[in-house]
């Protein structure tokens, strides 16, 4: 089913780069992958609502829930659900939890998207804000992208003075998921101006569309652009393996050539690193082609596994 879009998303579906990301595809989707779950999620959550893979960050599911229904979202197979929204004692547990393993020390405000479910953010920022073990935090969000204008509501403005309270004590990151450079908007641009006011450090992620985003002419422009913005590119994820996500994946030679060329164009504060979720353990580099005759085929992941790419 199609979802409902704010009139500010949709009219920018004049645009094909745009719409493209959220709009259901007419053409039926050849299922290849088999898994709504590669990057083994739900398998490292202790408690509800808590990924902890890599021991020293956790990932703090704060709801399922985004009003984004971005078409290439790795959590397509929760997203737009009630049953994701953490109750008040399960965010307990998992204050209780990261207390208890002191070698947490970068929580991560996932989702969902956090700004989405701005009670339950509080709820968690205020908590957070005094466990000694949890050194930096980050948000990652796409809400200042497909809907600006939320950022005008009290509630929203209530957990960014948090926000600000605690970046005063420890770094706090947002980072926002951009894809094209055509969404960079002067009402999205005003609302990174408000997110720098903060006092927060802005980054951005962004996903290899096939067909949205995968030419170095258009990432060369998304990226600059952020850098210009004060927003630094932290991400260039490929796109995950996902069941349903087929027709975004692109070509990894083709990404490699791109992010290549990118290399040679951009200032190094501009240029994201380019890497792998692997259906093993890690985010992983993927070597660019200045190296000669290097194998994409498979890699190793972080506990040393072969893994077939
Ligand atoms: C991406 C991710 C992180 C953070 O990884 P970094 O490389 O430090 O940005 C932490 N936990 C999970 C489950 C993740 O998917
Ligand atoms: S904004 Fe993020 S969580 Fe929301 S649908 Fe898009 S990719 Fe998924």
């Amino acid at each position: 089913m199609q979802e409902k879009f704010t009139p500010y998303l949709e009219k920018q579906f004049a645009n094909r780069a745009i719409a493209e990301q959220y709009l259901v595809p007419k053409d039926n989707i050849l299922y290849k992958f088999k898994n709504l779950d590669p990057l083994s999620e739900d398998s490292h959550q202790p408690v509800k609502g808590l990924i902890h893979k890599y021991d020293n960050r956790a990932l703090i599911k704060v709801s399922y829930r985004c009003a984004s229904h971005c078409q290439f979202c790795t959590r397509i197979r929760q997203i737009g659900t009630n049953e994701g929204d953490l109750k008040f004692d399960e965010i307990q547990n998992i204050i209780t939890y990261i207390k208890q393993h002191i070698e947490i020390t970068d929580v991560i405000l996932s989702g969902g998207d956090p700004f989405f479910s701005p009670k339950q953010t509080l709820a968690i920022l205020e908590e957070l804000e005094t466990i000694e073990n949890v050194k930096v935090i980050r948000i990652g969000t796409r809400l200042p992208v497909h809907n600006p204008k939320s950022f005008e509501s009290a509630v929203i403005k209530k957990v960014l003075n948090k926000v600000a309270e605690i970046q005063q004590k420890k770094p706090l990151f947002i980072l926002i998921n951009f894809e094209h450079p055509d969404e960079l908007t002067p009402e999205t641009i005003q609302v990174i101006k408000q997110l720098k006011q903060t006092g927060a450090t802005l980054f951005s992620q962004t996903v290899f569309l096939k067909g949205i985003n995968n030419n170095s002419n258009t990432l060369k422009r998304l990226f600059e652009n952020l850098f210009w913005n004060g927003v630094l590119p932290y991400y260039i994820y490929r796109c995950d393996s996902v069941k349903g996500l087929e027709h975004f994946v692109c070509d990894m030679n083709e990404e490699i050539e791109i992010m290549t060329e990118l290399r040679k164009r951009l200032s190094g504060l501009a240029y994201p690193t380019y890497i792998v979720d692997v259906e093993g353990t890690g985010k992983i580099p993927i070597p660019l082609s200045f190296w000669s005759d290097t194998d994409i085929s498979q890699c190793k992941d972080f506990t040393d596994k072969q893994i077939r790419l």
